[in-house]
C-alpha cells in the first residue's frame, strides 16, 4: 500500500460517507463517483466504522484512483458533539476497535430510544428506521430522518434535523462518545493521523477553546479541516493563525453524503503538500503494510 499511496494524484477529497454510515452510496459507488467527477484521490471517512474500507480500496485499485482509508470519530466535549477525522490507522488496533464497537452499539440503543419516544406521537417504528440502514451500518439520526421522510412526516433530512431530531426538538438523546482528547490518543496509538473535522462552523465561538485545543495539539492532533462548506470565514482565519503557530496541517474536503446532504464530491479539496504530511505522519503506513 505504501508505494501506491505515494503516487497519489490531485484533486484530493479527504472526507466522504458511504452507506456504512449515513451516506447513500455503497463504498464502491462512492469511489466510482469520485473518479467520475475527476478526483485523483478520495478518502472514505464513515462515522465510527471502517466497514467500507475493503470495498472502497478494491474499487479504487480497479479503476486507478488513490484511496485513503479514514474515519470520522464521534467525540463529545461537554454537551457538544465534536467530529474527529482519522487517517491511515491500523483497522485491527484493539483499543480503537473496542471503542468503535462501543460507540456503534451506543448508536443503536440511542436511536432505538429516540424512535421509541417519537413513536408515542407519530406513526414510526424501529423497523421503519432499520429499512433505511445498510446491514452493519453505524446507525444515526440521518436514518431516523429518512424514515420520517418515507412516512411523510417531514419533507427531507434537513427538515427532520431542524425539527424533530434537533437537540431541542423534544426527542433528542445524546450519543455516548469518548472525549476529543481520547479520540486523538486512540487514533495516534493506532498509527493514524487525527484531524479536527469542520472545526469552525460557529465562527470565532469555537466549541473547543484555546486551553483544551492546546492539549489536543500536544497529544498529537495533526491539523484542521479548514476548507469545508460549514466553516465560517471568521473561524477559518483564526484557525489558520493557530495552525501556522503550531505547524499544523490544513485540509479541505466535501463531506459528501450522496443524496443525504447537498455537499458534492470535490467541492473543497486538500493540497498535495497537506496529504504528503498526513502520509508522513502515519506510523501505520511507516510499518509498511
Ligand atoms: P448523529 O451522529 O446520529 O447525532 O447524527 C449526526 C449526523 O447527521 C451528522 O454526521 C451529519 O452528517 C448528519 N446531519 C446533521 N445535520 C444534517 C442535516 N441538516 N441534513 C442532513 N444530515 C445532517
Ligand atoms: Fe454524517
Ligand atoms: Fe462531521
Ligand atoms: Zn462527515
Amino acid at each position: 500500500m505504501a508505494d501506491d499511496l505515494r503516487d497519489f494524484r490531485a484533486p484530493i477529497d479527504l472526507h466522504t460517507h458511504s452507506r456504512m454510515s449515513d451516506g447513500t452510496q455503497s463504498p464502491e459507488e462512492l469511489v466510482r463517483s469520485a473518479a467520475g467527477v475527476g478526483l485523483g484521490t478520495v478518502a472514505l471517512t464513515d462515522h465510527d466504522t471502517t466497514a467500507g474500507w475493503t470495498d472502497a480500496a478494491a474499487t479504487a485499485s480497479e479503476i486507478g484512483i488513490t484511496f485513503i482509508p479514514g474515519i470520522e470519530l464521534s467525540t463529545r466535549y461537554g454537551w457538544q458533539s465534536v467530529h474527529m477525522l482519522g487517517y491511515l490507522f491500523d483497522p485491527a488496533d484493539e483499543p480503537l476497535t473496542a471503542e468503535l464497537e462501543r460507540i456503534r452499539s451506543a448508536r443503536l440503543t440511542r436511536a432505538e430510544s429516540i424512535v421509541e419516544r417519537l413513536s408515542a406521537d407519530f406513526d414510526l417504528t424501529w423497523d421503519d428506521v432499520l429499512a433505511h440502514a445498510a446491514p452493519g451500518a453505524a446507525v444515526g439520526r440521518p436514518h431516523i430522518a429518512d424514515a420520517l421522510v418515507t412516512k411523510g412526516l417531514v419533507p427531507d433530512r434537513s427538515a427532520a434535523f431542524a425539527t424533530l431530531l434537533h437537540p431541542r426538538g423534544g426527542y433528542y438523546e445524546p450519543l455516548y462518545s469518548p472525549t476529543p482528547l481520547d479520540g486523538v490518543r486512540l487514533i495516534r496509538a493506532a498509527g493514524g493521523v487525527p484531524v479536527l473535522a469542520h472545526p469552525a462552523t460557529r465562527g470565532r465561538d469555537r466549541i473547543i477553546k484555546d486551553v483544551y485545543l492546546r492539549r489536543l495539539i500536544d497529544s498529537g492532533l495533526a491539523g484542521f479541516e479548514i476548507d469545508h462548506r460549514e466553516n465560517t470565514d471568521d473561524g477559518k482565519a483564526e484557525l489558520r493563525r493557530i495552525a501556522a503557530e503550531h505547524d499544523l496541517v490544513l485540509t479541505g474536503s466535501s463531506d459528501h453524503h450522496g443524496e443525504g446532504k447537498p455537499n458534492r464530491l470535490g467541492e473543497n479539496t486538500t493540497s498535495p503538500q497537506a496529504l504528503e504530511r498526513i502520509l508522513d505522519e502515519s506510523a501505520y503506513l511507516a510499518r509498511g503494510v
